[in-house]
């Protein structure tokens, strides 16, 4: 190729005279030496081959200009790939959303266990190696009856853990209406087969009695399961063999009652106007020997699986090996036991616990929130844009309730625009919110994009960044 027959070759600047550019120095200071000089390199290389080509102009290569892109690049590759986002869904806890939002108690638990050593495995009165379970059965055996209690990595976890220690190389007893999909892999034959537990299912998926449990126990049975069917409903033609019905009938063959509640719930979520959900105490006060429930569901906690019940049967599943591998760490302990504390106060709960407050919001004040800000974002959005307030429907989410709609209100953007071209102009508005510096994730549905009011407590950064919107709701 024949070179540009400039006058004057245009040069790069060298990556020293560069480096110690006094443009460089507060990214020097930000980033780090070694990753501004990567930057540099790259950058000078990727403008090697415009600048023989001559498609560069001396004010492209400046020293200012280089600095500053070098600049933005290394913002964008340094940016926390883990970000903050509003959860205009109407689904509270949402499992890709992170579910449970911790209260400040646990917040401070956290920073307290991340901060400093302390007494995860070690019994401050004996000066003794202790047990991390120890440090929340206390609060368990208050708030559930239970008497013994051992935490693992999550409910999916539970349920492995509990099965494999009570129930490896025998059956596992369950009605063909619980063989349920969570969500991901986790399907109870699955595991049930993973744990090393035969699965020998009885009874049909709308109906299953006492006697189809009967007919199955023999010789080699080694535990019966009740799992609730957290993610789906079976209305109409229905039987299910009550639990306390149920208990006695495993007790009587001397089996142990597993039951999987899934979300689970530590008091009557009714006082709160919520649907009813079973609560983990009317479980084991009803004979299940075990209990399992996450900690992030209803719950309102981190990630977490709870196993609660009988004493002897904690004891066998704590000694199984697998346990280490599933145990929680230090910080989930802490803000565990840190909201645990919380429900010793069930007047004041729904003031201190994220969750139980987001799903209480009454729709009044959601409403007026959407008509507050609709102006706003009707003039953001500009003409071509149908903005208004109205009442919606949302979720508990986590498989919690999954036929409950709760009563909530939504601002409601609908394009004006023929029928053809209002989904792709849907789908720009749907990007253009998830592109925010905080994105706002919402809904599309019935030809129109939903932002759900209740998750929306932060409306001054929500306002804030409406104006990064603004082409993309002119052009799109
Ligand atoms: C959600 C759920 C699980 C899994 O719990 P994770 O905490 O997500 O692991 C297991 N069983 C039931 C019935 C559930 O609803």
């Amino acid at each position: 190729m024949p070179s540009s027959p400039a006058s004057q070759p245009l040069r790069l600047p060298s990556i020293d005279s560069l480096l110690r550019h006094p443009a460089c120095q507060p990214l020097a200071s930000r980033f780090g030496r070694e990753a501004l000089l990567a930057s540099l390199r790259q950058l000078l290389d990727d403008l090697r081959e415009p600048l023989r080509a001559g498609h560069l102009q001396a004010v492209e290569v400046t020293p200012e200009v280089l600095a500053g892109r070098a600049g933005e690049r290394l913002a964008i590759q340094h940016r926390s790939h883990i970000r903050r986002v509003f959860n205009l869904t109407g689904t509270v806890l949402h499992t890709n959303l992170g579910r449970a939002l911790l209260p400040e108690e646990a917040i401070e638990a956290v920073q307290l266990a991340a901060r400093y050593p302390l007494n995860l495995e070690f019994d401050l009165h004996s000066g003794k190696r202790g047990d991390r379970d120890d440090l929340i059965e206390g609060l368990i055996r208050e708030l559930t009856g239970a008497e013994a209690v051992t935490v693992v990595n999550n409910n999916a976890a539970a349920v492995l853990l509990t099965l494999n220690s009570l129930g490896a190389r025998k059956e596992g007893i369950i009605s063909r209406g619980e063989l349920i999909e969570i969500g991901g892999a986790f399907r109870i034959p699955d595991i049930m087969a993973r744990a090393g537990v035969k699965l020998h299912e009885v009874g049909t998926t709308n109906r299953t009695h006492a006697k189809d449990y009967e007919a199955a126990i023999g010789p080699r049975s080694g535990l019966v399961m009740r799992v609730h069917a957290s993610n789906y409903s079976i209305e109409g033609f229905t039987a299910r063999v009550p639990t306390i019905e149920l208990a006695q009938l495993a007790h009587r063959h001397g089996l142990p009652l597993l039951e999987d509640l899934g979300s689970g719930s530590l008091l009557d979520l009714t006082r709160w106007g919520l649907p009813a959900e079973p609560t983990v105490r009317q479980a084991l006060l009803d004979g299940a020997d075990i209990v399992t429930f996450s900690g992030d569901k209803l719950l309102g906690g981190p990630q977490a699986g709870l196993i609660v019940g009988r004493k002897e049967l904690i004891a066998r599943i704590k000694k199984n090996p697998l346990k280490r591998a599933l145990r929680v760490d230090k910080l989930t302990l802490a803000a565990l036991e840190a909201v645990l504390g919380l429900y010793r106060d069930p007047e004041r709960l729904a003031e201190r616990l994220p969750s139980l407050r987001l799903l209480t919001r009454s729709r009044a004040d959601m409403l007026a929130q959407a008509e507050r800000l609709q102006p706003s974002l009707a003039r953001m959005l500009g003409e071509g844009w149908n903005v208004s307030a109205v009442p919606a429907l949302g979720m508990i989410g986590s498989g919690s309730q999954p036929v409950a709609r709760l009563p909530s209100a939504a601002l409601c953007l609908r394009p004006d625009a023929s029928k053809r071209l209002r989904g792709r102009r849907l789908l720009g508005l749907e990007a253009a919110f998830r592109r925010l510096d905080i994105p706002v994730l919402g809904r599309i549905d019935d030809d129109a994009l939903w932002l759900d009011m209740r998750q929306l407590d932060d409306e001054a950064a929500w306002l804030a960044q409406l104006d990064q919107l603004k082409p993309q709701g002119q052009d799109a």
